[in-house]
């Protein structure tokens, strides 16, 4: 549920028509809602409340900071997965014990400032990624708190591109090594083994496939106690998905009961890392209308927004409804594919959809664009990024500057 609302014909950010905000702070912009945001951690935070779960948002999915301070006030920790998100982590004010070093291919520079900033757990992600932790905690007389992402080899139901879990997947160790880096993490004097983390994908609208995969990774935390090796966290990565288009994901509530069902037979204190869920629905990409032009048989609506402000469509294939952020219900409808500026072919935004002739000057919004929106885009084609505004009420905080071009050449 979002706050993104017709109000008689025109499209509102909670009490701001999309306009007002367009004039204001000119288009492309990434326009976000405070209220749907605290709505879904509220919700997240509930489902999980009995449990104590700790909740780290994926970094990843959103980098600004004004929302990732606000996450912090809310009680939601961090799950990065570079330098920058760790220091975007300790910018936010986020506590040591609630932020999470996440990746396959870790930099030394990287580990060390996980480790500096003492935070919860580093997650490993192979039997070479532990032994290089070990190595740079050595160096700085320590020891390393570890995890490590465990591939429990299942077949997720979502997009080859975001599913994880996979066999053949980069990420994790391989079911059958995972035994062997366990020891090996035991005989280290530098490592700390507190847990075991999964993330199987992203998208991912039923919670099967989550039961499925911790249900192998219990079998396999057996097979640990035999060794002697305990566990204090059971991390279960991110992954459920929300609604695009006509998808219907499961409730958080059931999500929240097969995470605890399954989680507590590996180890007491659960993690999750929710991004998508969290964030997707919180923002729409408002963009102004270049041109409509028909070409062939096919009707084209150019808009100012292209796939370096919001790869998504391009690169998975995503939907993301788009409203016209004025009905004008006497026009005629239409066809259309919307798409950018882009010298690309694939910078098409949405296609084929049936929607009121759209002219030069007016507004469009894409849906869904919190998640793997701003933080996904580049400049490319020497394009400058969006803006960002939030809405709170019928109150509006510019969150991150439209870069300038000139500056930046
Ligand atoms: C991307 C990612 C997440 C978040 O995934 P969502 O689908 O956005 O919830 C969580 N954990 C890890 C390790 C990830 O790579």
């Amino acid at each position: 549920m979002d706050y993104f609302k017709y109000k008689g014909s025109e499209l509102f950010a909670e009490e701001i028509p999309l306009s007002v905000l367009a004039e204001k702070y000119g288009t492309p912009l990434y326009v976000y809602s405070k209220k749907t945001l605290l709505r879904h951690i509220g919700e997240v935070k509930r489902v999980f409340r009995s449990s104590g779960a700790l909740i780290c948002f994926a970094y990843k999915a959103n980098n600004n900071s004004a929302l990732l301070k606000l996450m912090n006030q809310e009680g939601v920790g961090a799950d990065c997965v570079s330098l920058g998100e760790l220091l975007l982590a300790r910018k936010a004010g986020v506590p040591k014990d609630r932020i999470i070093l996440n990746g396959n291919g870790k930099t030394d520079e990287e580990i060390k400032l996980a480790l500096k900033m003492n935070i919860r757990m580093i997650n490993a992600d192979s039997a070479e990624d532990l032994l290089n932790i070990s190595r740079v905690a050595g160096s700085m007389k320590t020891k390393a708190r570890v995890s490590f992402r465990v591939n429990p080899e299942i077949r997720v139901p979502t997009h080859p591109h975001i599913a994880t879990g996979l066999k053949e997947s980069k990420f994790g160790l391989a079911y059958d090594d995972a035994l062997k880096a366990y020891r090996l993490a035991a005989s280290l004097e530098t490592i700390e083994i507190c847990g075991m983390h999964m993330h199987i994908g992203s998208q991912i609208t039923e919670t099967d496939p989550f039961a499925e995969a911790l249900k192998k990774l219990a079998v396999f935390s057996k097979q640990l106690a035999k060794s002697g090796i305990r566990l204090k966290y059971i991390n279960a990565g991110g992954g459920l998905g929300v609604k695009y288009q006509s998808e219907i994901p499961e409730t958080l509530d059931k999500y929240a009961a097969v995470i605890k069902k399954y989680a507590l037979r590996i180890a007491p204190k659960i993690i999750i890392e929710p991004g998508r869920m969290l964030i997707a629905n919180t923002a729409v990409l408002l963009m102004r209308v270049i041109s409509n032009k028909r070409s062939g048989r096919k009707n084209f609506v150019v808009v100012d927004g292209g796939m370096n402000d919001i790869m998504r469509p391009s690169i998975y294939g995503a939907y993301h409804e788009a409203l016209p952020a004025k009905v004008f219900s006497e026009r005629e409808k239409k066809d259309y594919d919307i798409v950018g500026p882009i010298c690309e072919s694939g910078d098409v935004l949405a296609k084929k959809r049936r929607m009121q002739n759209l002219y030069a000057g007016e507004l469009l919004a894409l849906r869904g664009a919190g998640a793997y929106g701003y933080s996904m885009s580049s400049n490319y084609n020497l394009r400058a990024r969006p803006a960002e505004v939030l809405v709170d009420g019928s109150r509006t905080a510019l969150i991150r500057e439209r870069e300038d071009i000139r500056k930046l050449i």
